[in-house]
């Protein structure tokens, strides 16, 4: 309890409250990004590639909202429990070039094709993109996977991708029948 109590007062409240904020927008709000936590990386010490796994929402959520350079919208769990974290109203960090018109959103799973996706956490999926295109008038191909936008190579290995997520495995166009079904 001390111990707790202690570590929750070290925490500056100016800097709690920073990881959850990003730039104010200036660009409508045009498109929805969907991520998926896991995927390839370069590891720092040996240079070489890796695959980075799902983690866990508490992970990935304390993860992101600690670096001053990333940000994510909502996160979703396999469960379907669904996290927010930055406003809507301001920007993430989420993806190259397109973060100031979108809206990012991060799902538990490995990212590589094999790793399932549940349908309690597709369905909370659905139900949020729903809700995001009717308040927002999002278009069917407003809404975009990471790697449909990011094409870009890993450094420490030019023949692999740097963003693959949310994968082969993520069921995208029957998520998009399943948003844009009358
Ligand atoms: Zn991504």
């Amino acid at each position: 309890m001390i111990v707790l109590a202690l570590t929750a007062l070290t925490v500056p409240a100016s800097d709690a409250e920073a990881r959850h904020t990003g730039n104010v927008r200036t660009q409508v709000i045009d498109m929805v990004v969907i991520h998926s936590t896991g995927g390839p990386t370069c590891d720092a010490g040996t240079g070489k590639p890796i695959w980075v796994g799902a983690g866990t929402l508490e992970e990935n959520m304390r993860k992101i909202e600690a670096d001053p350079k990333l940000g994510i919208h909502y996160m979703i769990d396999r469960d379907g429990t669904l996290r927010a974290s930055v406003p809507e109203d301001e920007v993430a960090n989420h993806v190259f070039h397109y973060s100031g018109r979108s809206i990012g959103i991060e799902l538990i799973n490995d990212g590589d094709g094999h790793d399932p996706f549940p349908e309690a956490q597709l369905a909370s999926l659905v139900k949020l993109l729903r809700d995001i295109k009717q308040r927002r008038g999002i278009a069917r191909d407003g809404i975009k996977r990471h790697s449909d936008l990011d094409h870009a190579l890993l450094s420490c290995d030019r023949t692999q991708r740097r963003k693959v997520d949310p994968g082969a495995a993520f069921p995208y166009e029957s998520i998009l029948d399943r948003v844009f079904q009358p």
